[in-house]
């Protein structure tokens, strides 16, 4: 499907610093160490309401982390997924008596146009299961024929066909991405997608590839699987291996996608492809909350780009507002937070309209080294809140400073003043 239109991103001199990112397989920070080519995929929206700050936080980080590596000499191939079907698509259009496709339709198009709104680089591919069902149902039928997936008949009283599962037991890399306990994935299954109370199953946790048609539910027909539609963790295998193949460099998306989407994406693309290295490293988004509680749709917390654009918020305040907390720790919005933003956007705005400023090179260092270190993006931005001050409170006479630093933070910071 159409991506979003690709801002401008300017020339700064010279190269950022190789990136370093915590990885959530090893649990440490580790180096990128991408070849010329940085591959990149980023598990994307289920479009069903629209995109609030936590959706915003994940996609302005794998932003940075694209800026960045392009900054230290990388292209970057960038690929997203829409979850254009499934469930919670399915109920929301069902509590709304709407089509189920108008309502992805209209939800994409409000994503994409948040992700303009703040200066977020596009993917190269944003792409659709609906679009990619395709390749899904080939690597279910792959799995299926190699004996590693099995069969179940939808009870008699939902439909006539046949749901599909892998078998964990046949995939020894199990557990190797999110590195959790059995104890704490059960806890966790169940409210995350899963069905372990399904009937029939060889383990509780196997993971749904083909979801048998069901009365009412949309579905594709397959002549070796039957009517139906795909499991959630079988798209971003599919998709990531036919758009980037395996291994490509970073598997990111929200830290609460660890388990069990990234642990069963992974272990069904092992189970495909006979090599556990699926992404080299895993990035993931800390939880942004709203009055104590992680924001999500189901509590209804929500606070959304368009609500905060339709108030006349600046987006790039937004955007402000997101790279002042680190990716790694949760965080609570408050309006506190979003004033700061606009103060700190005024006054770097103020610094770079003056004539002279403060000699340059030694903050896009320190922007450049920040921004390395884990995407240290608080660091940054008071390596540029430093340069401001010292712009606006003594007498310079470097001509080029204002609009160096202004091509930085666009550049690298997505800033645009
Ligand atoms: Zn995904």
């Amino acid at each position: 499907m159409k991506s979003w239109p690709a801002p401008f991103v300017p020339a700064v001199p010279g190269h950022g610093e190789p990136l370093r990112l915590f990885d959530t397989r090893t649990r440490s920070v580790r180096p990128i160490d991408a070849g010329p080519v940085a591959r990149l995929y980023v598990c994307g929206i289920t479009p069903y309401d629209a995109t609030h700050l936590g959706h915003a936080a994940t996609y302005v980080t794998f932003d940075i982390v694209g800026r960045v590596l392009r900054d230290a000499g990388h292209q970057v191939e960038y690929v997203q997924n829409v979850t254009d079907i499934d469930d919670p698509l399915l109920e929301r259009a069902a509590r709304d008596s709407r089509d189920w496709r108008d309502l992805a339709t209209s939800q994409i198009d409000l994503f994409r146009d948040d992700m303009t709104a703040l200066a977020v680089l596009p993917p190269d591919e944003l792409v659709g299961v609906v679009e990619s069902m395709a390749e899904i149902t080939e690597a279910v039928r792959a799995l299926v024929e190699a004996g590693t997936a099995y069969r179940l008949p939808v009870p008699r009283e939902e439909g006539a066909g046949e749901d599909v599962y892998l078998d964990l037991a046949q995939t020894p890399s199990f557990g190797e991405v999110s590195g959790w306990s059995r104890d704490r994935m059960t806890a966790v299954f169940a409210d995350n997608g899963g069905d372990p109370e399904r009937v029939g199953k060889r383990d509780p946790l196997d993971p749904l590839l083909w979801r048998g048609t069901r009365e009412g539910e949309p579905s594709w027909d397959d002549d070796l699987l039957g009517a139906g539609r795909p499991g959630w963790h079988i798209e971003c295998t599919a998709i990531s291996l036919h758009h980037l193949g395996q291994p490509f460099d970073i598997k990111g998306g929200g830290r609460d996608l660890v388990f069990p989407h990234h642990e069963m994406s992974a272990v069904q693309a092992a189970a495909l492809t006979g090599d556990d290295v699926f992404a080299r490293r895993y990035v993931h988004q800390a939880m942004v909350g709203y009055e104590g509680e992680k924001m999500s749709k189901s509590k209804g917390n929500l606070v959304l780009v368009s609500r905060l654009l339709a108030d006349g918020v600046e987006p790039m305040a937004i955007r402000l507002l997101l790279l002042a907390q680190h990716y790694r720790q949760d965080w609570d919005y408050t309006p506190d937070l979003l004033e700061a933003a606009e103060a700190r956007l005024r006054c770097w705005r103020e610094a770079l309209s003056v004539n002279h400023g403060e000699p340059a090179v030694a903050t896009l260092a320190a922007v450049r080294a920040a921004l390395s270190d884990d995407l240290d993006t608080r660091r940054a931005l008071a390596a540029v809140d430093g340069w401001a001050e010292r712009t606006l409170t003594a007498q310079w006479d470097d001509a080029s400073a204002p609009g160096l630093v202004a091509r930085m933070v666009d550049a690298v910071l997505g800033v645009r003043l």
